[in-house]
């Protein structure tokens, strides 16, 4: 009998499903809003010049080889990627009680934390985490495969649009003390919904009352507002407030970096001596999972951080990134609001943040608009803005204006 038999044929990854279906669709005019990657106004993937220039460094210095890093990765990129995230005053940093760890972009950074914390967080009860809902649909698969279970709380509502905050709060202070939230630290994927930093400011205060734990995601540091400081600001509020908490950084986006999988993991202790403890472990799941990091993104990513011209650069690629999108969602406001008179309050579009905006649409009239109009979008209604440009943006317009009639 076949070996295999019992392997049950998994679902395809949505995504990648809807890729297929919109490279197969031969209509001239179809749009792809499902894609998760930076597009310019041509629709193609943008190689940011400051990367170009940094890959030409890499090319020219021939005492590069192809050594192993260290297990917890290069540490002029850690260091580096520490002070972004945290920022170089940050007093953790100085104190030395943050343990920083390079790992195989975000989802290799979610998937070290979860591990860590599945074996050594002082779960008083069972291990769960308890994730926005909705979220990246990764996280739950990320921490299943660990044995944390996780559970949903209240954020999005679909009545405003927005977030439920007061479900999300309730949810702060009904949940076991000692709690662990995972938590996006700017540009919520799917819905773009954001707290504000007084929303932000009150979640740390239940928090702290209630011992919970803060599991932070930040795969779009600057591809969000533009501006990297003011992205990393609710991380640094936390860290400032003394809440217990690690932070998953990603360079996929916010360098277009995706492929090289660059990446890091930072765990903020409360001394120099537990920091070293982490440190420790870390290093031994680290060497049975990956053993080292690759070098190349990080290298990139290291001559871009540590260089002030590179460093400038990189911003205003950020700032170009970042501007599209937001251009993007002004344009959108302004076809739906100002010439087509679309029925309904489309003020979200323009107060979502990032590159994924929640449209508000129901499953059915995403399939019309996919099945009539060959624009491609996940069901819930989530639209990538990097899908929109000069060419697409009136057409998208125009069909989700019939759709919603
Ligand atoms: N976390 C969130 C919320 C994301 O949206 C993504 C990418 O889409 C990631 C993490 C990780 O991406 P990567 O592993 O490419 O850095």
């Amino acid at each position: 009998s076949e070996l295999w038999q019992n392997v049950p044929l998994a679902p395809p990854d949505s995504i990648f499903k809807l890729t297929a279906a919109y490279k197969a669709d031969t209509y001239a005019k179809k749009v792809n809003l499902g894609v998760g990657a930076y597009r310019d106004d041509d629709n193609k993937p943008w190689v940011l010049p400051v990367v170009k220039k940094a890959e030409q460094i890499i090319l020219n210095t021939p005492a590069l080889d192809h050594e192993y890093l260290p297990i917890t990765g290069l540490p002029e990129f850690t260091t580096a990627a520490a002070n972004l995230i945290l920022g170089s005053d940050s007093r953790a940093i100085s104190e030395t009680r943050v343990t920083s760890v390079q790992t195989i972009s975000g989802t290799g950074a979610n998937h070290l934390g979860a591990l860590f914390l599945s074996r050594f967080y002082p779960w008083s009860g069972n291990k769960e985490i308890y994730l926005s809902d909705p979220t990246w649909a990764n996280h739950q698969a990320i921490f299943k495969n660990v044995g944390i279970t996780p559970v949903n709380y209240p954020y999005y509502d679909p009545k405003t649009i927005g977030l439920d905050f007061d479900g999300f709060l309730s949810s702060l202070k009904s949940a076991p003390a000692g709690s662990v939230f995972l938590l996006h630290a700017c540009a919520h994927n799917p819905t773009g919904v954001d707290p504000t930093r007084e929303q932000w400011s009150t979640i740390a205060d239940a928090i702290l009352e209630k011992g919970h734990y803060a599991f932070f995601d930040c795969a779009y540091q600057g591809f969000a507002s533009g501006d990297l400081d003011n992205d990393a600001w609710a991380i640094r509020f936390f860290v400032d407030k003394g809440v217990n908490m690690l932070v998953c950084q990603s360079f996929a986006k916010n360098a277009g970096l995706y492929g090289e999988r660059v990446g890091a993991l930072h765990i903020i202790s409360t001394s120099k001596e537990a920091a070293e403890r982490v440190r420790s472990q870390l290093s031994v799941l680290q060497r049975s999972e990956i053993s080292n990091p690759p070098t190349y993104g990080a290298r990139i990513v290291t001559l871009i951080l540590n260089d002030p011209a590179l460093f400038d650069e990189w911003k205003r690629d950020i700032q170009t990134m970042a501007g599209r999108i937001i251009n993007m969602r002004k344009q959108l406001f302004k076809l739906l609001t100002e010439e087509l008179h679309t029925p309904g309050n489309w003020d979200h579009i323009v107060n979502q943040i990032g590159m994924f905006s929640f449209t508000g649409i129901t499953p059915e009239q995403s399939k019309i608009l996919t099945e009539k109009y060959h624009i491609y979008l996940t069901a819930n209604g989530r639209i990538s803005m990097c899908g929109l440009n000069s060419s697409t943006i009136g057409y998208f317009a125009e069909s989700l204006d019939k759709v919603v009639r």
